[in-house]
């Protein structure tokens, strides 16, 4: 029987490259034009570091994690999200000891045990950006106004960016109370997972995607109603600091964060082409995850960005394969060698040069330069290379001139690259 691709995890084709390099590019281009830095994190961690710092009552812990006992008996969980290996990572090595701000992001794949769907897969790739050190709210809105040039960048349309405040620990619990007391009196209408996290997490309903529970929110208490001078000077102040750099946005008092570690800023932005799954990338200040995890009281901010979701929203009109320069085609064994020999020059001189290593006929390899859509075919015939000549066809335009062979690599260098 024939081995197929576990259900969820994806392959990602040499024709759908182009849009990630892309994608992954501009992120390092302009994270590390704000200052960041990249920092890889492993893919297996202890379990408790997930189930310590996402939070034991999530969605992410309760039902999405990949975890499993290693041969010595440790629990290890593939990584659901970057930030917790990140805030690891910045307590084991003592980042803070030079400076304590540090700005970082990360790329890679994160594993969840969710149903896939469109949008929604068990492996999928996150490109996450982190500062850790700074409680003050200048940092919230750089954080998002870098999130907000980077979309742009790539050429996304039809966003929205959403913000909302979630407290912290001194008027969240207030808040929680609330919210339980309310969606008691609607407990009939709540889905069964809703029932459970109206005890364990009431925050969490605003989260969940069934109808009926859709409806139980709409008139639920805000929190915005509930939050402490503090934070209500601190999202005040991050309103104040978005403005001031023009960007727009709308408050949501009913946006949450899955993970419990969210405090104060949570932010998303949704794309109005995207369908079920809208949310591109959301983020959010996590002043409790260090403290969670076992480690000093460092102050964060961040936000991952779903690479899949983003990527099925770039512009179809770009072109983002990669064809061949250049086609060599060629006739008899002179004009095969001197193929080869060309060929190989240009590949040293980081020329994308294809050739035909089936000795077909002079039509087919020219229909495969077709079909690759290479810019330009050189063609090595042998009553040509016997005066010294060869044809260079423009494949876009059709024009074709003769050159000589003498001097050719740098003679198609300048041609190709000018072009
Ligand atoms: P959702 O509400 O869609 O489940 P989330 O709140 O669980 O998202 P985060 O944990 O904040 O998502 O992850 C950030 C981003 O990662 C999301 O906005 C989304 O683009 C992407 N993402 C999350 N889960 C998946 C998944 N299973 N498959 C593909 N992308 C995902
Ligand atoms: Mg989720």
């Amino acid at each position: 029987m024939e081995i197929k691709a576990i259900r969820g995890f994806n392959d990602i084709l040499p024709d759908e490259i182009g849009k990630w390099q892309f994608v992954e590019k501009t992120a390092r281009e302009i994270f590390e034009g704000f200052g960041f830095s990249e920092i890889r994190i492993p893919i297996l961690e202890r379990t408790e570091l997930f189930s310590r710092g996402i939070g034991e009552a999530t969605d992410i812990v309760e039902k999405e994690m990949y975890t499993f006992t290693d041969r010595g008996g440790n629990s290890l969980t593939l990584r659901p999200e970057a930030t917790a290996s990140m805030a690891r990572a910045y307590l084991e090595h003592q980042m803070y000891s030079f400076d304590p701000v540090a700005k970082l992001y990360s790329m890679g794949p994160m594993f969840r045990y969710e149903r896939p769907q469109k949008g929604r897969y068990r492996q999928f790739y996150q490109i996450d950006a982190e500062v850790f050190g700074v409680g003050n709210p200048m940092v919230d809105a750089e954080v998002i106004i870098m999130l907000i040039h980077f979309l742009g960048r790539v050429g996304l349309e039809n966003l929205e960016l959403q913000i909302n405040t979630l407290g912290c620990r001194e008027c969240r619990p207030r808040y929680r109370e609330e919210l339980k007391r309310f969606f008691e009196g609607k407990s009939g209408q709540l889905c069964e997972d809703c029932q459970r996290r109206l005890h364990s997490n009431p925050l969490r309903i605003f989260d969940c995607k069934v109808e009926t529970c859709k409806e139980a929110i709409q008139d639920a208490p805000r929190v915005t109603d509930f939050i402490c001078p503090d934070c209500q000077k601190h999202f005040d102040q991050v309103k104040d600091y978005l403005a001031m750099s023009g960007l727009a946005y709308i408050l949501n008092p009913r946006l949450v964060r899955g993970l419990d570690y969210y405090t104060r800023t949570a932010f998303e932005v949704v794309s109005y082409s995207l369908g079920a799954q809208n949310a591109v990338t959301g983020g959010g200040r996590y002043d409790n995850l260090f403290q969670e995890i076992g480690g000093l009281d460092v102050p964060g901010i961040g936000f991952a960005v779903g690479v899949e979701r983003l990527i099925s929203l770039l512009s179809k009109e770009k072109e983002f394969v990669q064809h061949p320069q250049l086609f060599v085609a060629a006739l008899g064994e002179e004009g095969y060698k001197e193929a080869y020999r060309v060929v190989n020059l240009l590949h040293l001189q980081g020329i994308r040069a294809e050739l035909d290593y089936e000795r077909k006929s002079l039509k087919s390899q020219m229909r495969r330069a077709d079909k690759l859509k290479a810019h330009y075919a050189l063609i090595l015939g042998e009553e040509e290379l016997k005066k010294g000549k060869v044809v260079l066809r423009n494949m876009e335009n059709k024009s074709q001139e003769e050159i000589p062979i003498d001097g050719i690599v740098n003679v198609l260098k300048e041609k190709i690259v000018s072009d």
